[in-house]
């Protein structure tokens, strides 16, 4: 089963060619789902006592299956938050499947970790933290807010006795990601949010704070401020926030799953001042850095207080841990032992293209939030709901409901031409349907906002 089996090979590279000619490209059709009954009756048992062989088992790929997904990087794909993983980074991504490196441990991965570690700093350094601040790259933001959650319960526990004693509370607003909500679910925290979708300002918190029973008020031990909304692009008042956590001796993480990638971007560097200020932060380089899947990463201003809270202790890893074997050992500072040096694809990428070129291509897609809200005012059919944000943009077509947003967002799928779906937008206590565009592939064009916004009318 191990052998080398030089069809497999060949095959490998004929697909290879396939996926890297069309990736990112409106070559290809934006795929849709077929119920499973459906792919059952096409592709038929696949896993049987024999195996069907690879050369069969490829084509039911080539032929049924790999046309029911959404390639996350067609230009016209302006959904949730796409992604456009660099060439380089994709074929980079293969190298470091087929190394079969185990990335928790120096001495197992070291050369592997050596690589994540340099990409590593040069993320560190966009958000102006201190020197002795570092992270590590996880599945996503949302086990990097989870490991951040955690490493500061952890620390507020080891401040008191007490604190032991009681469930955390942490603040956020409704325009916070939801796997903030589901994190604290699973670390078993109450959440307060703060009611505003809008930007969430030094004043909102504080008067939120002050107006805590005062049993609340000791349970309370993190602010989460968003730098860069899922919805709209929205980045708080983090300067402000963070003035309010150093007063009240509150840890302050900023999730910047989304909008990290833009601290690289000269226009807009200027509405994350303060992020410095963080205790940590998450970023998803499988976002707005042009990694593949998946890539996310959790930063520490004291890493110190990450392995308190996740060092995995066990007579079989003590050996990881002896002088003999020292480094830096990633499995100490997030949730996960087992890992994938994940990074590796982003080193590569950033060490073949430079960081410039990662400034333009962010550039490009705040860029082209600008062009979209240009066409939706000259379009008499749409208005725009709020300015663009970052890369977001929300706007409504005057006249449709709720569902005619989603008629439309299955019909333009159904064709293969684009996939742009619908959220809600909420101003003070109602809901507004509206329709939005996330951009974060530099190849999306002018033309293809266009060719959208025409499918409204
Ligand atoms: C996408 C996102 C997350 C979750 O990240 P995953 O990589 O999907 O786990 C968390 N926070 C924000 C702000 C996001 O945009």
């Amino acid at each position: 089963m191990h052998k080398t089996d030089i069809d497999l090979v060949d095959m490998t590279m004929d697909v290879m060619k396939y996926v890297i000619d069309r990736l990112s490209s409106t070559k290809q059709k934006i795929g849709k789902p077929k119920k499973e009954e459906e792919l059952k009756a096409l592709v038929g048992e696949t896993i049987t006592e024999n195996g069907i062989g690879g050369e069969r088992a490829f084509k039911l790929w080539k032929k049924h299956l790999t046309k029911c997904n959404v390639p996350i990087d067609h230009p016209r794909h302006l959904a949730f938050v796409p992604a456009s993983p660099t060439r380089a980074a994709v074929m980079f991504d293969l190298v470091t499947s087929a190394s079969s490196i185990h990335g928790a441990y120096w001495m197992e991965g070291a050369g592997g970790i050596f690589c994540e570690n340099e990409a590593m700093r040069w993320i560190v350094s966009l958000t102006g933290l201190p020197e002795d601040a570092f992270g590590v790259f996880t599945s996503g933001g949302t086990a990097a807010n989870l490991s951040a959650i955690v490493t500061a319960r952890e620390y507020w526990r080891s401040l008191k006795e007490r604190n032991n004693l009681e469930k955390g509370l942490i603040i956020t607003s409704i325009g916070a990601h939801s796997s903030i909500k589901a994190m604290a679910k699973v670390a078993d925290i109450d959440v307060l949010l703060v009611d505003t979708e809008d930007k969430l300002e030094k004043e909102a918190l504080e008067v939120t704070i002050k107006n805590l029973p005062i049993q609340q008020r000791q349970r309370l031990f993190a602010v989460v401020g968003t730098g860069g909304t899922t919805n709209a692009g929205i980045v708080d008042d983090l300067e402000g926030i963070a003035a309010i956590c150093e007063k009240e001796n509150l840890w302050f993480h900023v999730d910047a799953a989304y909008g990290g990638g833009a601290l690289v971007a000269d226009s807009v560097r200027h509405l994350f001042n303060g992020i410095e200020k963080a205790d940590s932060i998450t970023i998803d380089p499988h976002k707005w850095m042009f990694s593949p899947y998946d890539c996310g990463a959790v930063i520490y201003r004291n890493p110190e207080l990450a392995k308190n809270a996740h060092s995995q202790q066990g007579s079989y890893l003590d050996i990881f841990k002896d002088e003999g074997a020292h480094g830096f050992n990633p499995t100490d500072y997030q949730i996960q032992l087992t890992r994938r040096v994940r990074g590796l694809p982003l080193w590569f990428s950033l060490a073949t293209h430079g960081t410039d070129r990662y400034k333009e291509a962010v550039e490009r897609g705040i860029e082209l939030a600008q062009i979209a809200g240009r066409l939706i005012k000259e379009n008499p059919n749409v208005e725009l709901v709020r300015e663009p944000s970052l890369s977001c943009v929300l706007y409504r077509r005057i006249g449709w409901d709720s569902d005619d947003y989603t008629h439309w967002t299955y019909e333009n799928h159904e064709k293969g031409f684009a996939l742009v779906t619908p959220t809600k937008w909420k101003q003070g206590d109602s809901y507004e349907t509206v329709s939005r565009f996330c951009f974060i592939n530099p190849d999306t064009t002018e033309n293809d906002i266009d060719l959208i916004l025409k499918s409204m009318e």
